[in-house]
C-alpha cells in the first residue's frame, strides 16, 4: 500500500504515463478525503471503468473562501487509507498545498455561467478554485477519465462544461449519490451535525422525495413543487434555506414549469451518457442547499 502513495507532482505524471504508453486507461477520483462510502462507490465505478485508477485527496485550499471550513475541514489520511485498502487502486495521491500552489502560483481557470449561479452565487470564488485543481489533477494523473459524484451536481456540470470547453481528452462521469438507509445524503462535512441537527436534516431528503411524488401525480407548477418542498423543510427550525432551485439539468436555468419532455435530446445524449441508471433523460433537477447552524448541506435530485 505505502509504495501506491505519491506526494510528488512529477513522480505521479511520470508513473502515469507510462501506464498510458503501455495501453491503459487511467481512470482519477478527485477527493478531499474524509472518505465515506460515496466516495468508494465512485473509486468502484472507476475500477470498473478503468485499467489503473487514481484517487487524489487534497484539501483544495483555492476553492474555500476565507470565512469558509477549511482550516476544519476533516483531514482523516490514515482512516482513508484503510478504507481504500481493500478496493486496491493503483495510485493515491497526496500532493502537498505548496507544491501544487508554489510560491508565485497565478494561473485560474474561470469557468461561465454555469458557475455563476446557486452554488456560484452563495460562495463567489468557490468553483473557479475548483476547475483550477481538477484541470491540474486531470494532467498530473494523465486521466482518460474522471469520477465525480452526482451530490456536487453543479460541480459535476461545471467540470463537464470545462471539459468540453477546453477540449480536454478526458470523459467526465457522474456517479449516483450514497446515502445513509434513513436519506441523508452521505457527506464529509456531516460529523459536523449535533444530533438534533442530524434529525432535523432529514428534511432535506423529504423535499426531494415529495417533489418527484409531486410529479409523478402530475404537478408540474415549480412554484407549487418548491413550495412544498419548502414547507417540508421549514418545520425543521434548526433549518436555514440558502436556495431551493428546480431547473433545467444541463443549464440549471431555473423553470416555471417541468417540461414533458426534456428539450434538446440529441444534443444532450452525449452528456447524459454516463449518468442515467435507464437511458432516460431527467425532466429537472431540484437542488438544495440548507444551513443548519454552521454546517452547510447540499443535496439534490433528477427529476424524471
Ligand atoms: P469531496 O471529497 O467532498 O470533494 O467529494 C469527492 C467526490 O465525492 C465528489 O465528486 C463528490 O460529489 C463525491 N461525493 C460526495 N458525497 C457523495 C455521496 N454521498 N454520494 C456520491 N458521491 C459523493
Amino acid at each position: 500500500m505505502e509504495h501506491r502513495i505519491i506526494d510528488d507532482l512529477g513522480a505521479m505524471q511520470q508513473k502515469t504515463l507510462a501506464q498510458k504508453r503501455f495501453g491503459k486507461r487511467i481512470g482519477v477520483v478527485p477527493t478531499m478525503g474524509a472518505l465515506h462510502e460515496g466516495h468508494l462507490s465512485i473509486v468502484r465505478r472507476a475500477k470498473a471503468e478503468c485499467d489503473f485508477v487514481v484517487v487524489t485527496i487534497f484539501v483544495n485550499p483555492v476553492q474555500f473562501a476565507p470565512t469558509e471550513d477549511f482550516d476544519k475541514y476533516p483531514r482523516t489520511l490514515e482512516h482513508d487509507l484503510e478504507l481504500l485498502k481493500p478496493l486496491n487502486v493503483d495510485l493515491i495521491f497526496t500532493p502537498t498545498e505548496k507544491n501544487m500552489y508554489p510560491a508565485g502560483y497565478d494561473t485560474f481557470v474561470e469557468a461561465g455561467s454555469l458557475t455563476k449561479r446557486l452554488e456560484g452565487e452563495c460562495r463567489p470564488s468557490h468553483f473557479r478554485g475548483v476547475t483550477t485543481v481538477v484541470l491540474k489533477l486531470l494532467n498530473i494523473t494523465s486521466a482518460d477519465a474522471a469520477f465525480f459524484g452526482q451530490k456536487d451536481y453543479q460541480q459535476y456540470c461545471v467540470v463537464r462544461k470545462m471539459a468540453a470547453d477546453f477540449n480536454l481528452p478526458v470523459d467526465i462521469f457522474a456517479c449516483p449519490i450514497i446515502r445513509e438507509s434513513d436519506g441523508l445524503a452521505l457527506s464529509s462535512r456531516n460529523r459536523y451535525l449535533s444530533s438534533e441537527e442530524r434529525t432535523q436534516a432529514l428534511a432535506l431528503s423529504q423535499g426531494l422525495k415529495r417533489s418527484q411524488c409531486m410529479l409523478e401525480a402530475g404537478v408540474a407548477d415549480v412554484k407549487k413543487i418548491r413550495r412544498e418542498i419548502q414547507a417540508i423543510i421549514e418545520t425543521s427550525p434548526l433549518a436555514e434555506i440558502e436556495y431551493i432551485a428546480i431547473a433545467d439539468p444541463l443549464t440549471l436555468e431555473e423553470l416555471t414549469v417541468i417540461p414533458n419532455n426534456s428539450h434538446n435530446i440529441a444534443s444532450q445524449r452525449h452528456f447524459w451518457r454516463y449518468i442515467l441508471p435507464e437511458n432516460q433523460l431527467p425532466r429537472a433537477v431540484v437542488l438544495l442547499a440548507v444551513r443548519f447552524g454552521k454546517t452547510r448541506l447540499i443535496d439534490n435530485c433528477l427529476l424524471y
